[in-house]
């Protein structure tokens, strides 16, 4: 049976969430696309409305909501063309984090204001010599009385500039040649000394979304940081974590394409060629066809993911199936959406530009789409 929630409850939140998007966002989109990050501001008045941490317990100031209320923010900043604003980053992705291994204590000191907007949050795996082979990290923690002392360097971090809390990957074993020497360390960006930001990156898409280097010069993290107070189970941490990032990300997929197919479907029912609207040529309508089955095929899948996910039966292999072809299958409609568009859709100012050039990430990041294959070959 469907783990969804009452539909009229998700059609309000949705018209909230609608409405905060088009007074607060597509105003100023086009300015934080060019200077490459958007208004700190924007994350406490998310907060305010209890769009963050959406699904996180009440007793922690989230919204006491389950995975539909995340897909309602997916659909929507997709729908209206930018998924820049990574609010599933901060509410599927690192509050779980927080929620399922912080100890008590931890989750009181930052949990609330994570839902609030006060606490922007990024998640630090990635490193110039381990992107998809994790357990190549070399960033690492010492002990030094109450402090670790933390030496070492994370690239491509979403909310690298901004961020006010990051869950830090690092090796607190060094000796540990497997992935017993593991652990999270939280990272309070304001009270570190010797942490420091690199360059923020300049990316093809999601030019709104800041990502950026990240540096750790014998940096001072109190031992009251290290999430859940157990050295060694990060990396337990990080895996059993995938299975959901990898579900956001499919959900964020099918949402892209869907906006934009509807984009496409009003264009070429509107662009005239030869004298004919285009939507009256053959090709249009077979193009058209395929996409629109393909996504519908999609959407059955991921929310049978989603179902599966909230009852706690999805497991890794399902998971990394609907990542992978989510993604697939939405660059290759955008693609063809783009192709529709003629040259306007080679036009930045078109949403489906945008969405071409936002949307390539998602076959690399939350595993590449070859890790993907991997996994469920494993299985085979
Ligand atoms: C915009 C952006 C935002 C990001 N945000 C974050 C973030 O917030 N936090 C974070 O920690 N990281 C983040 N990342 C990093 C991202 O997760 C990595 O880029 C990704 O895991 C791939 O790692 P890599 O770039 O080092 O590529 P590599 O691991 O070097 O991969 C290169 C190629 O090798 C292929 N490959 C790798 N392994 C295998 C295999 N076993 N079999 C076959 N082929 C393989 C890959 O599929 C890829 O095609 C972000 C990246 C980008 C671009």
């Amino acid at each position: 049976m469907s783990a969804r929630r009452d539909k009229s409850e998700l059609d309000l939140f949705r018209a909230s969430v609608r409405r905060f998007l088009v007074e607060q966002v597509a105003p100023n989109a086009a300015e934080w696309r060019t200077r490459g990050y958007i208004d700190r501001d924007l994350w406490r008045k998310a907060g305010a409305l209890g769009l963050l941490c959406a699904s996180a317990p009440v007793e922690y100031g989230g919204g006491g909501g389950d995975f539909w209320h995340e897909t309602v923010l997916i659909e929507e900043l997709a729908s209206i063309g930018f998924p820049d604003f990574s609010i599933p980053l901060q509410n599927v992705i690192l509050a779980p984090y927080y929620i399922q291994y912080a100890t008590e204590e931890q989750k009181q000191r930052w949990l609330p204001r994570m839902a609030t907007g006060d606490l922007v949050a990024a998640l630090a795996m990635s490193e110039p010599g381990a992107g998809s082979d994790v357990r190549a990290i070399k960033t690492h923690a010492r002990r030094d009385g109450d402090h670790y002392i933390v030496n070492g360097q994370k690239t491509f971090i979403t909310h690298g500039h901004t961020a006010d809390l990051i869950c830090l990957a690092v090796k607190t074993d060094v000796a540990e040649a497997g992935v017993g020497g593991f652990s999270l360390l939280i990272v309070e960006t304001q009270k570190t000394p010797g942490f420091s930001r690199g360059r923020r990156l300049d990316k093809v898409g999601l030019k709104a979304q800041d990502t950026a280097e990240l540096f750790f010069e014998d940096a001072r993290v109190p031992v009251a940081n290290l999430l859940g107070g157990v050295e060694g189970r990060g990396f337990y941490q990080l895996m059993e974590q995938l299975a959901k990032e990898r579900i956001n990300i499919a959900m964020q997929a099918l949402a892209l394409t869907e906006a934009a197919l509807a984009e496409t479907v009003a264009y070429v029912k509107e662009r005239k060629v030869f004298g004919k609207k285009l939507i009256e040529f053959q090709n249009t309508r077979m193009v058209l066809a395929e996409a629109k089955t393909a996504a519908a095929v999609t959407r059955t899948f991921v929310e049978s993911c989603i179902d599966k996910l909230i009852q706690g039966t999805l497991d890794q292999e399902t998971a990394a199936m609907a990542k992978w072809w989510a993604t697939e299958k939405q660059c290759e409609i955008i693609d063809n959406c783009v192709q529709l568009h003629g040259g306007y859709g080679y036009m930045l100012e078109y949403p489906v530009a945008r969405m071409w050039t936002d949307g390539r990430i998602q076959k690399i990041w939350g595993g590449s789409n070859e890790v993907m294959k991997d996994l469920i070959a494993r299985k085979l």
